[in-house]
């Protein structure tokens, strides 16, 4: 198994905060209906949740919503 790859549990994580997140709204007006992309960033020893944002407002901006780190139990199943 890559560890590169998202498996469905940081999928799942992924939903989880970026319901509530785009929930918000735009940080800078708050706004609703922006644009946005999620996505994983992977680092050395931990996984970046993403949440990039693109407001008609002009906002443009990248917010952390969650961190995960690597542990062992990540690679139980080799
Ligand atoms: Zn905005």
């Amino acid at each position: 198994m890559n560890a590169e790859e998202p498996s469905i549990e940081d999928i799942a994580m992924l939903e989880n905060v970026l319901i509530p997140a785009v929930g918000k709204g735009c940080r800078e007006c708050g706004n609703k209906y922006f644009s946005y992309q999620a996505g994983l960033s992977i680092e050395k020893e931990s996984k970046l949740f993403l949440l990039s944002v693109e407001c008609s407002c002009g906002a443009d901006y990248v917010e952390v919503l969650a961190a995960r780190l690597f542990n062992d139990n990540e690679y139980e199943e080799e």
